[in-house]
Order: C-alpha cells, then structure tokens, then sequence
C-alpha cells in the first residue's frame, strides 16, 4: 500500500507534528488492521495553519485567473497520471470498492478541477454606466483564508469539491479532513503539493471537537465550508455566527427513490433500469448523503417489482474491495459499522418486515476482522425511525403508495431534503413529481450521478448552499463595487 507509517499536519508548505505531540491510529475496514497514525491537531495547530494561510494569500489573492486555472488543470494532469494509486488508496481507507474510486471518485474529482479552471476564466465582472460621466465597476475578490471541514464517505472527491472552487476563487484554505479517512487526502497532497504555493492549502488532521471547532470558529477565517451531520452543522453555524462569517452546510439525507407503475408497463430494459435504481441504496455501501433509502413503489405494481427488485439485490456481490469485481465493501469505520447494526434492531423492534440482510457480513479470512454488512431490506411504514433517521448503510426502508399525491406526501415527509429519485415512462409526470418534491436534487429515471456542472446541494435540514456548478464560485468571492465619478464639476449637494 502507498501510505506513510505517520501523517502529520501540512502547514505553510512543511509537514509539521502537532503542538500536542499526539497521534492517533487509523486501521483499514478492509481487515480492521491499523495501517498508519495521524497528527491529532487542536488549536494550536489551527492558528498556525491560518496564519501560514494569510501569509500565503497577499501574493495568492493577486495571482491572475490564468495562473490559477493553469495549476487546477496541472493537479488534474497529476492525478489522472496516477488514478490508480489514488483509487487504492481510498479503498483501502474507506473501504469502498475500487471499481467505485477507479471509474468515479476519482475521476469526478479530477473533472471537478478542470471544470472550475474553466469557469473561473470565463468568469466576467460587470460594469454599470450610472450617467454619461458615473461608472460602477463590479470585481470578483477572494474573501481570504477559509475553513473547510469534510466526511469520510468520499474523502478525496469531498476535498476536491470544496478545494477546487476555493482555490479557483483566489482563497488560502485550511482543510480538515475526517479522522476517519484522513491518509488518502495526504496521498493525494503528496502528489499535488510542489503545483501550490506554500500556505495556500494547509491541512490540520484531528477530531471534531479538537481540531474541528477551533477551525470553524476561529476569528480569523473568512468563511467555513462543512459537509457532515446534520447535528453538526448547527454547531458550526453557532461557532461561525461568533464571528459573522458565511457558511455553507451539505448534510444529512432520507432520501425517497419513487417508482410509478408504468416502469412495469413492459419488462424491457427500462424496467431493468428501474431495478438498478431500486438497488442503488447499496452503492458505496450506503454511505452516500443521498442515498436512495427509502423505496416508495406503487401499489398495483408492489409485489412483483419487489421481488424483481430483491433478486436483483441478492446478485450484489459483495467481498474484498480491492478486487474489481466487488460491488459492495467495507463500512468506513466500526463505529459506523455498530451504528448500522443498531438500525438493524431498531426496525426489527419497531415492527418492520425484515426482506433481506439483516445481519453484520464475515467474509472469512483476513477480511473476518473487516466492517463488512449485508444489503438489507426492511419493510414497513414511513412514521418508522428506519425510515426518519439517517442510517448511513446499506439499509431500505420500503413502502407503497396509491396514487400521484400519496406518493408526494410520503417523499417529502421527512426533516430532510437532499436528493430524490423519480422512475416514470411519462415525461410529464417526471417533471411534476421532479418539482413537487422538497430536495435540491431529484434524478429522474437515473441515480447518483455526480457531475461537476449540476448544482448540488440540499433544502430543508439538509443544508444551505451549494457545491459543483460555477454558481459554487458566489460562496468563495465577495463583490467589490467600485463607483467612479470621471466628472471634473461639483455635485450640488453642499
Ligand atoms: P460528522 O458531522 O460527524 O463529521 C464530519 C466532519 O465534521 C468530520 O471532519 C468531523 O471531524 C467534523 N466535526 C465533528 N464534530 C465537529 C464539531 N463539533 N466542530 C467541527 N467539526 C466537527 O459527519 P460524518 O459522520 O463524518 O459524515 C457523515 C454525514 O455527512 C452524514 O450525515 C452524511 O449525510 C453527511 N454528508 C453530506 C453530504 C452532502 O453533500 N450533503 C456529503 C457527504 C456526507
């Protein structure tokens, strides 16, 4: 495997230890086996970071857009030179298959920085005549040095959404990865590191409490970026609300993934579509903000598309996510592992019917020690907890509905709103139901695709802003305004 033995914190262009002289382990869910240790950053640490970031920025800040975009296309170059040992990386750190990293993450993430090279070039400012003689001139200005802190479900793609904008603007970023999935952020960061000038990007590792929180409510960062838990993110809009500074939040999700009866009008290969679509909430085992965790299916067509659906999850293979033939690996972490556990018993207590799954996987050998966790399906109804909560697994709740309305009121009642899936043959009942529903995403007759140029991002508890899409670039600039009198006469007023 490519990691180092130890990590520490990268400050101002140097790999520094922390002020505290810790570390902590970080085992693989592949095996549950430690691999490396990481600096365990706190506040210190962050100063020192933000610091080392406003040093950075005087010359940053003025670099021209072609500069910029040249060195976001260079990581990009890097990092498809070396897609491979990036991907491993992740798998071995997440767990995640490596089919996943090797045909998405990782090239998403390489996308999304030749996509911001580009957008930030053909970015214009504007210009306002106010009379013959009065002109406003609009300038796109960086805000400075800011703070991002990111999950551990994606970690390398989750960097890069919220860097590539970030760096693209003209910003010096501290990043604080999740302490779960830390390492494959400073492999990447080995590869990239020599294209950025010292203190552009620093990255502080530790816990949320530790490392996180001196970070969002520091009173010298310009803004905080987080993606996570819902619970989290209120903190982070109390730390931030200290000091004023914008916020942008990507969190928790329930997503509803609706099924109209005429996806079984015909057994063809759209209704072979729609049962990928109902599979697709074992995709990266679950761990995906908006998965599609709860399968709403209309009533006259119930009974025979769940069993298609169930038999197209039993031909999920899950195994070792090294090999490329796995579908469904490891959970990120045991923690995340004993938490879905726990649902398990929750939906079986409150009275769900239990499909499949059910149960934790041991897959043998040296992967018996591994986080691993069968595709499962419950059904039941949707005041259940298994179908409120978010899991985080490869866990369905699945129920019906009668009609067009029933199944709009089922899909947006829960506190979430993030993403959502439609499967119809009817355009227009795609788009009624794509408008109806209360998430900022809704994929219709498709799922979980992730591209830089779509906005991304949720309504309701599930957060405020965007990520992707060049309106992302409005959350990391502010507008200066400058209004120019080029008449010689006075103004009349004194
Ligand atoms: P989490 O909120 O526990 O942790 C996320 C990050 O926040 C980690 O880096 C963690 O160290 C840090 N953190 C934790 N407590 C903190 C605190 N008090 N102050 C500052 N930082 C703190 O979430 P998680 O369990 O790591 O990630 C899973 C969650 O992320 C899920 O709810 C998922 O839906 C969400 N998520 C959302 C999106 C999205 O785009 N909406 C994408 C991926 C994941």
């Amino acid at each position: 495997m490519s990691y180092r033995p130890r990590y520490d914190n990268y400050i101002g262009g140097d790999y520094v230890p922390p002020a505290n002289g810790q570390y902590f382990q970080n085992p693989s869910p592949v095996t549950g086996q430690v691999f490396t240790e990481i600096a365990r950053g706190t506040a210190p640490d962050v100063d020192r970071a933000v610091e080392a970031g406003w040093k950075a920025f005087g010359a940053w800040g003025k670099t021209s857009v072609a500069e910029r975009a040249v060195i976001l296309n260079k990581i990009a170059d890097r990092m498809e030179a070396n897609l491979e040992l990036l991907a491993v990386a992740e798998t071995w750190e997440n767990g995640k298959p490596v089919r996943e990293t090797l045909a998405a993450d990782i090239p998403l993430a390489i996308d999304h920085f030749r996509y911001f090279a580009g957008c930030i070039r053909a970015q214009e400012g504007g210009i306002s005549e106010l009379d013959h003689d009065t002109v406003a001139y609009h300038f796109h200005e960086p805000l400075g040095v800011v703070g991002q802190i990111i999950p551990w479900n994606f970690p390398i793609l989750m960097a890069t959404w919220k860097l590539a904008p970030a760096l693209a603007a003209g910003n010096c970023v501290v990043l604080k990865p999740a302490e779960q999935t830390p390492a494959s952020i400073h492999v990447w960061l080995d590869l990239i590191k020599d294209l950025l000038p010292a203190g552009v990007l620093n990255i502080v590792n530790g816990f949320g409490i530790e490392a996180g929180a001196p970070l969002a409510s520091h009173p010298k960062i310009r803004k905080i970026a987080f993606t996570g838990e819902t619970t989290t993110g209120r903190l982070i809009m109390q730390y931030a609300s200290e000091n004023l500074i914008p916020v942008t939040l990507e969190l928790g999700g329930k997503s509803p993934n609706v099924f109209f009866a005429d996806v079984a009008d015909e057994k063809d290969s759209f209704y072979d579509k729609a049962l990928e679509g109902f599979t697709f909430f074992a995709l990266n085992q679950g761990e995906v903000c908006t998965c599609p965790s709860r399968a709403l299916v209309q009533r006259s067509i119930y009974d025979g598309f769940v069993a298609d659906g169930l038999d197209r999850v039993a031909k999920v293979k899950q195994g070792n996510p090294l090999d490329v033939s796995t579908m469904i690996g490891a959970q990120a972490s045991n923690d995340q592992l004993e938490k879905i556990l726990s649902y398990m018993d929750i939906g079986k207590q409150e009275g769900a019917k239990l499909l499949t799954g059910g149960e934790r996987a041991d897959l043998g050998g040296e992967l018996s020690g591994g986080y691993y966790v069968q595709p499962t399906v419950f059904e039941g109804r949707n005041d259940m907890r298994i179908f409120q909560e978010e899991i985080f697994g490869p866990v369905l709740a699945l129920t019906s509905f009668n009609d067009y309305d029933d199944a709009i009121s089922l899909a947006n009642d829960t506190l979430y709103g993030l993403g959502a899936g439609v499967w119809s043959r009817s355009g227009s009942q795609l788009y009624r139901a794509g408008r109806a529903i209360q998430a900022g995403r809704v994929w219709s007759n498709t799922y979980h695709q992730y591209p830089a140029h779509a906005a991304f991002g949720g309504y309701k508890q599930s957060g405020i802003g965007r990520e992707n899409h060049r309106m992302m670039l409005d959350h990391y600039q502010q507008t200066k305004n400058l209004l120019v009198s080029y008449a010689d006469g006075p103004m009349g007023f004194f």
